[in-house]
Formats: structure tokens, sequence, C-alpha cells
């Protein structure tokens, strides 16, 4: 387990929550912000297509391929990635203004981009979120039946190696039950 660069005693500003693909993790961001509206979390830019129920600006704001290149070239994403075909960013400046205005901020975001987050603000605090069993993040993935069978697959592949990444985390959750899960996070955030 790595050591975590933020002393217990200081009040982390930025927590990125991570984890493999079908974890839970917008389950439980969706609980937290339900029970605490004063938590901030950054809407990520993506070019995937919304899913039916998604509205642009509120889950993500969707983009096509050739505005997000521009957005990378214009140095306006704080970190992105691409994922199952994908490509998924954080928006720099809301980031920062929440920061510099004191306020606590939540990324939820995929492991390559809590990598970039980690060197580009090492006093961010990682949290993974770990599936109960591999059993479980399966019947997850494959039970949401919005994808295809590729994409699912696709995901499963991710999921498997991202598994494998808790070490370099600062903490771990056990997505056991999402009201559990967002206490804990709450609690890391020093929101309760
Ligand atoms: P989904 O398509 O299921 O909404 O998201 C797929 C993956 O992309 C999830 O693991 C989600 O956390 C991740 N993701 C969402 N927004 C961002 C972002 O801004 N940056 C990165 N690196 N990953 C993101």
């Amino acid at each position: 387990q790595a050591v975590s660069p933020v002393p217990p005693d200081a009040r982390p500003r930025l927590t990125v929550l991570s984890g493999p693909s079908g974890v839970g993790k917008s389950t439980v961001v969706a609980h937290l912000r339900k029970a605490h509206p004063e938590v901030w979390l950054s809407v990520s830019a993506t070019t995937r297509k919304p899913r039916p129920g998604e509205r642009h600006g509120v889950q993500y704001f969707f983009v096509e391929d050739e505005e997000f290149d521009k957005l990378i070239a214009n140095g306006e994403l704080l970190e992105w990635a691409e994922f199952a075909g994908n490509r998924y960013g954080t928006p720099r400046r809301a980031v920062l203004d929440r920061l510099e205005a004191g306020e606590p901020v939540l990324l939820e975001i995929d492991l390559q981009g809590a990598r970039l987050v980690r060197t580009s603000m090492p006093e961010a605090q990682l949290v993974f979120l770990a599936p109960p069993s591999w059993e479980e993040l399966v019947r997850r993935l494959t039970g949401r039946g919005t994808e295809s069978p590729e994409v699912i697959e696709r995901r499963l592949a991710a999921a498997r190696i991202e598994l494998a990444a808790e070490s370099e985390f600062d903490t771990t959750l056990i997505n056991t039950s999402v009201e559990d899960v967002s206490a804990e996070l709450l609690a890391l955030m020093r929101v309760v």
C-alpha cells in the first residue's frame, strides 16, 4: 500500500474515486451527492454517446471527437484517458476554481486518469473502489443491459487489469453497500 502524501489531520481538498468499470463508482457518487449536494463533483467531457436518461452537462459533457481534440490541444483538461473505445477527460478550470475556493472536490475517473492526477497533483487523495468479489463485478457489468457483448467483453478485460492497481492507491473501499461506502468516502473527504 502506497503511503498517503496527505497528513492524517490535514483536510484533503481533492479526492479521486477510481476503480474497475462496473464496480459502482457512479452509484456511490450519486448516493453521496443526494445526501450532500454541497460536495462538488467534476463533470467530465466524453466522446461516448449518451445512455438513455443521461443529459448533457449533468452526467457528462457529450462532445464530438473534434471538440475533444480541441480541449486537449488548448490544455483545458486536467487529465484524460481512452477507455473502451471512448475518450474521457476532466475539465481543468472548474476543478482548480473550486480548489482555490477551498471546497472539497470529487473526481470519479478511471484508473489511467487517477494515475495522471497523482503525478500532476500529488496532494490528491486516491481512493480505490473494489468489488466484493470478481463474480459480483462480472454480474454487475453483464447486468447493466445497455451495452453490446463486445463492449462488455472489453470492459471485463479492462477490469481484470484494473483490479491489480489497488496497491497504488491511498485507500481501498470495498463496495459491499452503497450507504456504507458513501459514508466512508464522506469521512475521507472530511465532509462529515
Ligand atoms: P462510463 O462510460 O461507464 O460512464 O465510464 C467509463 C469509465 O470512464 C469509468 O471508469 C469512469 O470512471 C471513467 N471516467 C469518467 N469520466 C472520466 C474522466 O474525466 N477521466 C477519466 N480518466 N476517466 C473518466
